[in-house]
């Protein structure tokens, strides 16, 4: 579709953070203890290592470095958890889960960066390519943080399976590593849509409204939910658009577009801050930074931009 704003400079898709891995997961190696040992062995085997909602990184010239040998990693601090998350083409790739504690005091070390995985991905501290696995490590090294004790019996649970599962050794319950569904969406009608402000965001940015499905609920019914009890406003088509892995602490966000039936914005002022309906030229210079008030959307590390730029590029077309 040819339209007359913004879209012109907009410039190349930027890429969606956390995903596109590159790492194989090799499931058939999570359970066969010898193929493990053997990857826990190999020379170029490495290893992230976090701790609650810290990334240490090495310090080395513009980039930092988020990958450890396993020895190095295991000099850091009191490892509680070890997960295979899978091969790269040469060498195992591991995360190394240590506790939050550990993590804090290792930010007095000149060689080492101790931040969030936020930060990381935002300021792309990391090349790309590391995004994914931290991901991945973050969320399962999270779950097992949080699962330590059977949620069935309530004894003690060990960790298997390279890290895959937790197995109770009391009532014999196998416990998987879960990832919470969260829809996340762009209320649409015809060249205006419905964008929102939470009071945890930066003073400028508006962004999609967001939140769990529930069980029993469709992502569709989610979604038409969601955006009732937040504006207030009743939703006819959901159009799924793409999905992002989101390791705070273990979600998936479905990132999807809505046509609004009513018009008239009554806000969840527990859930909002601010609602309101934007004209779509204005999201054109919301995402390219010139708008005249210094609006923003959330960066594109975010599926929120691009559930945006989808919409500021292809009009009420997204909803086909
Ligand atoms: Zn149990």
């Amino acid at each position: 579709m040819v339209t007359n704003f913004g879209i012109g400079t907009l410039g190349p898709w930027p890429p969606l953070g956390y995903t596109a891995s590159q790492i194989d997961r090799a499931i058939g190696i999570r359970g066969d203890e010898a193929a493990l040992k053997r990857c826990c062995e190999h020379k170029q085997a490495a290893t992230y290592v976090i701790g609650g909602e810290f990334v240490a990184l090495k310090t080395a010239g513009e980039l930092y470095q988020p990958l450890f040998s396993l020895a190095e990693a295991r000099e850091l601090g009191s490892v509680r958890e070890i997960v295979f998350l899978g091969l790269t083409e040469t060498a195992p790739r591991f995360g190394f889960g240590l506790d939050a504690d550990a993590l804090e005091r290792l930010k007095t070390r000149n060689d080492l960066k101790v931040t969030d995985l936020r930060s990381i991905a935002v300021q792309g501290m990391v090349a790309p390519a590391h995004l994914p696995p931290l991901a991945e490590a973050k969320a399962l090294l999270g779950w097992h943080a949080r699962h330590r004790f059977c949620p069935n019996c309530g004894a003690a649970t060990a960790l298997s399976e390279g890290g895959w599962r937790r197995d109770c050794p009391s009532c014999r319950v196998q416990h998987f590593p879960r990832t919470d569904p969260v829809v996340i969406m762009l209320t649409i009608a015809g060249e205006r849509c419905v964008l929102g402000r939470s009071r945890r965001f930066a003073p400028t940015m508006w962004s999609c409204l967001a939140g769990f499905t529930e069980p029993g609920e469709t992502i569709e019914e989610a979604v038409r939910r969601e955006v009732a009890e937040e504006v207030g406003i009743a939703c006819g088509r959901v159009r799924y658009f793409a999905s992002q892995p989101w390791p705070f602490p273990s979600s998936i966000m479905i990132g999807c577009h809505a046509e609004a039936l009513s018009d008239t914005i009554v806000m969840d002022r527990e859930e909002l801050e601010d609602a309101r309906w934007f004209e779509r030229e204005e999201l054109a210079l919301m995402l390219d930074r010139q708008h005249p008030q210094g609006l923003t959307t959330p960066p594109p590390v975010a599926i929120a931009h691009h559930i945006i730029r989808n919409y500021v590029e292809a009009g009420a077309d997204v909803l086909r």
